[in-house]
């Protein structure tokens, strides 16, 4: 078979963008390197499409959920991924979970199937000079293959650990409590929350830094170099009882217009996104469980009510700063003929890796084809998660960002609480049907796609 792509890494991402492309008609190689001799650390069988942890895609609620919409948008597009989650579907309430090995066997049935697909297993250690391209290889990127991105890009631009400081949801900060300044007071713009604390809140929530369940890093990733970077704050809590109000929580020179003093510590949220929907905690990358994040940053004076578009952490994970190096359709702005998709692109989860996977597909399939592929609407979930990754994301401090409804441009004018989900969902619907209308022929692959 004469091939006319290369996708490298048979995971989430590369297992969708080869069934996109081999349903346009485009012959693909699929380069996968587990079952060729190579594994990674996570990974325990041959599998394509493998689940390396829970057996969830998270809610499936399509109505009042990112995620759950972004599963209805990939259906609506023949997603393989999702087909086969469907197919393999086990009881889990509103979310959609599955067996993990069936759900594994038929993507890789369902790929060496068919007729556009070679998949050879083999590791990649270089970027090809030449030909279309697709980058797929995950969080755990073979390591010689890394250090060829990293030529490519630059050793700023690809990163081998995250650290995940938590998001807040913009119109959850209490504005009566928080005031806008700029950095400790330096510089003309007024660029940072501040959330101002006294001396007893502060001392009860160091202690509940000290006090709060971890979680441990797994025997592989405690190499982790973060210590020298950014150290997550219950470490720097460990230090000493002061050590925060001498770091990110440093009050020096932010008059809180309430009292017109220096509060004893404060906590600053810095912008996270071009549309100003998610500001993120400074200097508050963490280790912390997540519903001990949930409960401890709600202490904090103006965030009572917040709502985290994502929580801390700290993991091993390859991804390169696509803000700054990938054009809007997830191509090298340096190097065009290849793209990248999948979590080594920042987006994070078994969903949103799938659903790069297939926009990748797609938009290469285009691009051989000799079409045109309009870009999803920002409104709906995967033009919402496509815009963030390629533009929307603030380069300087990129880090990875599951779907949320953040990242979406806010729905005009006032609704309650219970009703604004669905006004998203809703906008999401209609813009993706209207999107889909209008994509040229070629590029439309109903949801009846997936023969499997
Ligand atoms: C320990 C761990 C736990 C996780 N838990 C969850 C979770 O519970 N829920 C969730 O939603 N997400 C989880 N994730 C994130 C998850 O890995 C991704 O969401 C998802 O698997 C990413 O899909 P992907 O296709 O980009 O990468 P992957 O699914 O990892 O696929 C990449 C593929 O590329 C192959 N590969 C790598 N390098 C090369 C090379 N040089 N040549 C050829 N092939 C190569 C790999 O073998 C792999 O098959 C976890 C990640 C890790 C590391």
């Amino acid at each position: 078979m004469t091939t006319q792509i290369h996708i490298v890494g048979g995971g989430l991402a590369g297992s969708e963008a080869a069934w996109q492309l081999a349903q346009a008609g485009v012959k693909v190689r699929l380069s996968e390197m587990r079952g060729g001799g190579d594994m990674t650390p996570a990974h325990q069988t041959d599998g394509l499409a493998e689940l390396v942890c829970s057996n969830s895609f998270r809610s499936d609620d399509a109505e009042n959920n990112a995620v759950g919409l972004l599963h209805a948008e990939m259906r609506s597009l023949g997603s393989l991924i999702l087909a086969a989650a469907d197919a393999h579907r086990v009881p889990a309430g509103t979310a959609l979970a599955v067996d993990r090995d069936g759900f594994s066997a038929q993507v890789s049935g369902t790929l060496a199937a068919h007729a556009n697909i070679e998949i050879v297993r083999e590791r990649v250690d270089a970027l090809p000079a030449s030909g279309a391209t697709i980058i797929a290889t995950g969080p755990l990127t073979g390591a010689a293959l890394a250090d060829a991105i990293k030529g490519a890009t630059g050793a700023d631009a690809l990163a081998f650990f995250d650290a995940l400081a938590p998001i807040v949801h913009r119109d959850t900060i209490d504005m009566d409590i928080c005031w806008m300044a700029s950095r400790w007071n330096k510089g003309e713009t007024k660029d940072y929350i501040n959330c101002p604390m006294t001396k007893e809140q502060y001392l009860a929530f160091h202690q509940g830094l000290l006090d709060g369940d971890k979680t441990e890093f797994k025997d592989w990733e405690r190499n982790t170099p973060y210590f020298e970077g950014c150290m997550p704050i219950e470490v720097m809590a460990e230090r000493g009882e002061d050590t925060l109000r001498y770091g990110p929580m440093k009050p020096v020179g932010l008059d809180d217009p309430r009292t017109g003093r220096w509060p004893y510590a404060v906590v600053q949220l810095r912008q996270d996104n071009a549309l100003g929907t998610l500001w993120n905690m400074v200097g508050f990358q963490t280790k912390l469980k997540h519903a001990e994040q949930v409960r401890l940053f709600r202490t904090i004076p103006g965030l009572e009510q917040a709502e985290f578009a994502r929580l801390g952490g700290l993991h091993r994970n390859t991804f390169i700063n696509s803000p700054q190096l990938l054009d809007p359709t997830l191509r090298l702005k340096g190097a065009p003929h290849v793209r990248f998709a999948g979590q080594i692109t920042g987006c994070e989860g078994y969903v949103e890796s799938a659903a790069i996977g297939l926009l990748a597909g797609r938009f290469a399939a285009a691009d051989l084809q000799g079409r045109v592929m309009s870009l999803p609407p920002i409104t709906t979930a995967l033009g919402a998660l496509l815009g963030h990754i390629t533009g929307g994301a603030d380069a300087e401090i990129y880090q990875p960002m599951n779907v949320n409804f953040g990242l979406f441009p806010p729905i005009e004018g006032r609704a309650k609480k219970a009703d604004r989900k669905k006004r998203y969902t809703d906008r999401a619907r209609a813009a993706l049907t209207e999107w889909q209308a209008a994509l040229q022929p070629e590029a439309t692959l109903g949801p009846e796609e997936p023969a499997i």
